[in-house]
Parts: structure tokens; C-alpha cells; sequence
């Protein structure tokens, strides 16, 4: 019997039904991933215990003398990594650190350009409901209607309009690659400061799988618990020390108090599995998987946003088969797969039961699934849709998902 589970039988057993939907469903929703054992058993250290204020070498605590090497370790590592001069690994999540350099680098008011919310976009891109919506005023490009992807004239075109003081580059929901070099030189043209929001991507750039705006635009931001696949956390980067210190100002003390030195340290370890040889070949196949989900199902019937995707995910209009995104997302949980709804480009239906349905093949991915199992999952949603009114049908096919699930442990890593 573990320590909570003696200790605290109720959130005990809530972490192990958790533990047993991961192990019997499949994770297809585009953000999440399964982290190793090692990354699990930093987080859960007596680092929780520790107030760290500042930076390594720099704090207004105590005692800090292990805490700085891990988070010495975390930077280094970091920087490494993805190429970069300097690296603030303290940012509690994303949204927090693209606040963080909003608040570096902007007055209240100012203008930024990113991609539109319904068409891609994050919350904290200038969501209405969002501080970076009320404190800066965000204007947006969209896709293409025909082509369902960016098109760079538009932005040039905004760009021109609007002068704004900060050009964002960066989606939660789009499956084609940027130009990075595209959006600096529109960015130059109007003296705007660059930022990509490399979050969903961010571990098929440390895997060399996509081009790095790391060294072409002033700043990167991204989380670490996508497909970077480390725990719960974001990071900023850059080249300039100039930036690097408005940044580290607008986190510590601008934004936050102490640091979660268990997350960093697992930060450390994440980005330590990340510069291994294998995660290249990690960063290949969740492309290729989700290149091949995306063309089975297309064979099937679906219709996929832009035709196909570049990276680790695809949204999937579910009108195309009778479906909101909303039904759909219920349906699929039904069978044991995970997805989330997501709003279509130009989407004639509402945010909260919007047309589409983002998939992801990072998670799977991960647990070692490879072209034939993206085979058997294009196949289950397509009959999970066909039977979707027979609950013995569904059943049956949950039980397959299971069946194909505990072949591949959840925790078996590379
Ligand atoms: C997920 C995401 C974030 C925010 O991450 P949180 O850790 O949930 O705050 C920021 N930007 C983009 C583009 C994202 O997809």
C-alpha cells in the first residue's frame, strides 16, 4: 500500500482510476502526451518545500545551493536544446509566459497581430475574456477560406494597416508549418517585435522534425507538456540579452513569486530525454502518424481542414459524417478515444458546439504506435460514427480500444 494511499484513500483512488482510463483509452487530444517515469518522479520531490525567489545565484532566500544546480541544469539544457542564448524556465504554464512577454515588451493598449482564435488561435492571443484580450488590442489574420491555411499576403496586408508593436506567430489548431521568415521580414517592414508560440509544436522543433524560429524571431515562448513531453510548464527564449532581461524581470518579480522548483526539475529531465538521438525519431513518427490518420480518414469520408497536416494534429469538420464536433467528442469517448471539439475556419456553428474535432497523434505516438495502429484507430471513429445510435456496437468497440490500448504500456519509454 503506497503513503497516500493510507493517507488519503479518496484522492488515492481518484489517481488510480485516472491511471487506469490512461492505460485502457487512447489519447488523442492534441495537446497532451504521456510523460516517463523519470520526468513523474521529479515532480513528486522535497523541492516542493523550498521558496527560490529570483534567479540562480540571485535569490532572496536561503539554502538555495541544490535548487540552483537543477535550475542551472534546466537552462542549460534548455538552450541547448533548441539552439538559444538564453533561457527563462520559470513560467508556470503558457499563458502565464506569453503574458510575461507581453508585459515585457508592450504598454497597455498596444497593438498585436496574431492568428484569429476560430481559426487556430490560443485564449492567450488576445481572447476577449483573456488579460491579453482586455489589457492589448489584438487584431487578427485568419485562413484562407479555399486553402485553409495562412496566407501571407493578408498578414503583410494587416501588418501595413494596423502597425502593431508585436507580431504573433504561433496556433493551438492549425496543421500547417509557418514561415517563420516570412512573418520576420513582414515584421521588419512595419518595426514590429516578433514572437512564436511554438507550444504544440515545440517538441517536433527539438526533434528537428520542423524548422526553429529560434534565432529568427526575438522571442519564443512554449509549454513543455505537449509534444515536447515533459510536465506541466512553459519556457521563454531568445538571443538577445537585451530581451532575456525584460523577460526574466516580467516573470520574476513582474508576474511571479517563487519558482516550482519540482516542475523545473523535471523540466531538466524532459529536456535531457529530448536531446537524445531518439526523440528525433519520435518527433518523425508523430508526424507521420498523424499524416497517415489524416489520409485514412479522408479515404473514409471525413473532411480534414486543409487537406492533410504537417505536423501532430488535424482537425476534422465531423458535419462532413451528420456530426457536431461537440457529439463527436462524446461519441468518442464513448469508445475510449479521447479528442476535443474545436471550431472550423469561417464556422457557421458556436464555440461551445462548434463544427470540428482536433486530433493528435503525439500521445500514441509516444506509447509506440506506428503507421498500422493509425490504421486501426481511422477505422474505429469511422465505425464508432457508422454505429453511433448502437450502444452494443460501441461497447464492442470500446472494448477493441482497450484490447489495442494494454498492448502498449503506458509507461514503457524509449
Ligand atoms: C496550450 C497553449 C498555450 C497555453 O498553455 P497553458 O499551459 O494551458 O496555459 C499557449 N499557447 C498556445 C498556442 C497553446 O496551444
Amino acid at each position: 500500500m503506497s503513503i497516500l494511499q493510507s493517507q488519503d484513500p479518496e484522492i488515492h483512488l481518484a489517481t488510480l482510476h485516472e491511471e487506469l482510463r490512461q492505460i485502457h483509452g487512447l489519447e488523442l487530444i492534441a495537446s497532451e502526451n504521456y510523460v516517463s517515469p523519470a520526468v513523474l518522479d521529479a515532480m513528486s520531490s522535497v523541492f516542493t518545500n523550498k521558496y527560490s525567489e529570483g534567479y540562480p545565484g540571485k535569490r532572496y532566500y536561503g539554502g538555495q545551493e541544490f535548487v540552483d544546480v537543477v535550475e542551472t541544469l534546466a537552462i542549460e539544457r534548455a538552450k541547448s536544446l533548441f539552439g538559444a542564448k538564453y533561457a527563462n524556465v520559470q513560467p508556470l504554464s503558457g499563458s502565464p509566459a506569453n503574458l510575461a512577454v507581453y508585459f515585457a515588451l508592450l504598454n497597455p493598449g498596444d497593438t498585436v497581430l496574431g492568428l484569429a482564435l476560430d481559426h487556430g488561435g490560443h485564449l492567450s492571443h488576445g481572447h476577449p475574456v483573456n488579460a491579453s484580450g482586455i489589457l492589448y488590442k489584438f487584431t487578427q489574420y485568419t485562413v484562407d477560406k479555399t486553402t485553409g491555411r495562412i496566407d501571407m499576403n493578408q498578414v503583410r496586408e494587416i501588418a501595413r494597416r494596423e502597425k502593431p508593436k508585436l507580431i504573433l506567430a504561433g496556433f493551438s489548431a492549425y496543421s500547417r508549418g509557418l514561415d517563420w521568415k516570412e512573418f520576420k521580414s513582414i515584421a521588419d517592414e512595419v518595426g514590429a517585435y516578433t514572437m512564436a508560440d511554438i507550444a504544440h509544436i515545440a517538441g517536433l522543433v527539438a526533434g528537428k522534425a520542423i524548422e526553429s524560429p529560434v534565432g529568427i524571431f526575438d522571442v519564443v515562448t512554449t509549454t513543455t507538456h505537449k509534444t515536447l513531453r515533459g510536465p506541466r510548464g512553459a519556457l521563454i527564449l531568445t538571443n538577445s540579452e537585451e530581451l532575456s532581461k525584460k523577460f526574466d524581470r516580467a516573470i520574476f518579480p513582474g508576474m511571479q513569486g517563487g519558482p516550482h522548483i519540482p516542475q523545473i526539475a523535471a523540466k531538466a529531465v524532459a529536456f535531457g530525454e529530448a536531446l537524445r538521438p531518439s526523440f528525433q525519431d519520435y518527433a518523425k513518427n508523430v508526424i507521420l502518424n498523424a499524416q497517415r490518420l489524416s489520409s485514412k480518414l479522408q479515404e473514409k469520408g471525413f473532411t480534414v481542414i486543409s487537406g492533410g497536416t504537417d505536423n501532430h494534429l488535424l482537425v476534422v469538420d465531423m458535419t462532413s459524417k451528420g456530426l457536431s464536433g461537440k457529439e463527436s467528442e462524446r461519441l468518442f469517448d464513448e469508445v475510449g478515444i479521447s479528442s476535443s471539439r474545436s471550431t472550423i475556419p469561417y464556422d457557421p456553428r458556436k464555440p461551445l458546439d462548434p463544427s470540428g474535432v482536433r486530433l493528435g497523434s503525439a500521445a500514441v505516438t509516444t506509447r509506440g504506435f506506428g503507421l498500422e495502429q493509425m490504421d486501426f484507430i481511422a477505422d474505429i471513429l469511422d465505425r464508432a460514427v457508422a454505429s453511433r445510435s448502437d450502444e452494443a456496437k460501441l461497447a464492442s468497440l470500446k472494448a477493441e480500444v482497450s484490447a489495442l490500448a494494454t498492448g502498449y504500456p503506458l509507461f514503457k519509454m524509449a
